[in-house]
């Protein structure tokens, strides 16, 4: 291990040979909600967000789920249009899928910015680290670079993998998504104030000072554009919000997927009246609502899928979930867990959006906006055919909530004070507080 010192003096003698192409790096820590970012548990996220482009929070689409807001993001849809409605669903036949070719793919037209910036051709290249959806390929084309889901493999090594594929002599990519399963996965077994939880929230700071070790390492500050966000939020639940579902309506008169506070129920031949009547009858305990497909609310932008037809709706009020039987625990006033997928007007569901590099304004503090947005952002930056513009595929997303982060729009309002500015720029003011820390990867 060298100092950093020694690494600065290496990468003035040699330049990485990267794309000519926009660079646009995407980070997600899955469930990492927006008051996640504190100075006692993520300083280093709390410097660059404070140089970065960044919103107090960014609103999920509903429902707050993991494949649904990623596949989001990555396509401009809401999940009425992307097909994909949650983590667990019923196909067409009404098995249970998750996770397969069948579950992205309701509509062939849909297709990510991955696959997409692949059609452009002309050098460009696209890198996707077990981004939900990235593993299929869409329309016969899979990315340059794929890592699929792998737990085991360390994070420190995704980021050295990511800088591989951004470094590649022959095929730099020049956008790349990157999936982090964490602090999501813990914060379920345990909650949300757990200590547990808290050093998974930790360890996504330390990987972030990481990667931006790396970056400065690389010389790239100038030339990357660093998104860092995540796909919902998360609340915790006591055993005294657990509502068991079977208890309200025999189990021979449906098939049920439950996933957290969300639930699909597709009653039996004949039985949608008697289903349905049951479950609202029980949902005046006013801990849940029972929705038919055309009472779901048009601001989910969820109603219109298809993929709903015959089905019954159920979803938990803020720090309630479902249960499929009977917990067998004796510790109930310790039981504590974590989940997320409820309305996303509940401010737990709201995540984090920070924006740092040659295109976006540093020290800025934008309006809050919706996940659906980060597509039409992202096309632009990696300079792609912005949506809204000719040529451009059209989504659901808008420019006009994300537009003002961006360097060259540069408005006047809302820029943060002279106070919090730190003239070193995004990279500087970040890697200030660790100027004594090693990095050797460069070398
Ligand atoms: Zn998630």
């Amino acid at each position: 291990m060298l100092p950093a010192a020694l690494c600065v003096i290496a990468v003035a003698a040699s330049v990485t040979a990267v794309t000519r192409h926009p660079l646009v790096l995407v980070i997600s820590f899955d469930a990492f909600r927006h008051d996640y970012v504190r100075a006692n548990m993520t300083p280093s996220m709390v410097r660059l967000r404070a140089a970065s482009a960044s919103p107090p929070y960014m609103k999920s689409v509903f429902p707050t789920k993991t494949f649904v807001n990623h596949f989001t993001m990555a396509t401009g849809l809401y999940a009425e249009t992307h097909g994909v409605l949650d983590n667990y669903m019923f196909n067409r036949s009404h098995g249970l899928i998750h996770y397969t070719y069948e579950q992205f793919h309701y509509d062939n037209t849909v297709v990510p910015l991955w696959v997409e910036n692949e059609n452009y051709g002309d050098g460009r290249h696209s890198g996707v680290m077990m981004w939900p959806g990235s593993d299929f390929e869409y329309q016969g084309k899979l990315s340059t670079y794929v890592q699929k889901y792998n737990r085991s493999m360390p994070w420190n090594d995704r980021v050295d993998k990511i800088m591989s594929w951004i470094k590649d002599d022959n095929k730099p990519a020049n956008l790349v998504f990157a999936y982090f399963e964490e602090p999501d996965r813990t914060c379920h077994s345990v909650g949300v104030e757990s200590q547990e939880t808290i050093n998974q929230i930790v360890k996504a700071d330390v990987t972030v000072k990481y990667l931006l070790d790396q970056i400065k390492c690389e010389n790239l500050e100038k030339k990357l554009n660093l998104i860092i966000l995540s796909d919902h939020g998360m609340e915790s639940i006591t055993y005294d919000h657990i509502i068991f579902l079977e208890s309200y309506a025999s189990n021979m008169t449906y098939k049920m997927i439950v996933t957290g506070p969300n639930a699909f129920v597709y009653p039996n031949p004949g039985k949608f009246d008697e289903v349905y009547a049951n479950f609202t009858k029980a949902a005046e305990s006013g801990t849940f609502n029972v929705y038919k497909q055309d009472q779901i609310p048009e601001r989910w932008h969820f109603k219109n899928s298809p993929r709903l037809k015959g089905l019954i709706y159920l979803l938990a009020e803020p720090s309630y979930m479902f249960w499929y039987d009977i917990l067998n625990i004796t510790a109930k006033d310790e039981f504590k867990v974590g989940t997320h997928g409820y309305d996303n007007a509940n401010e737990r569901m709201n995540t984090i959006f920070m924006a740092s590099g040659p295109a976006f304004k540093s020290n800025y503090t934008a309006e809050p906006f919706e996940s659906v947005d980060v597509y039409p952002l992202l096309s632009h930056v990696a300079g792609l055919k912005t949506p809204g513009t000719a040529g451009a595929r059209p989504c659901n997303g808008t420019m006009d909530t994300v537009r003002h982060m961006l360097r060259q729009d540069a408005p006047s309002a809302a820029v943060r004070p002279p106070s919090r500015r730190r003239s070193q720029g995004v990279w500087a003011a970040v890697l200030l507080h660790a100027a004594v820390a090693t990095v050797t990867r460069c070398l």
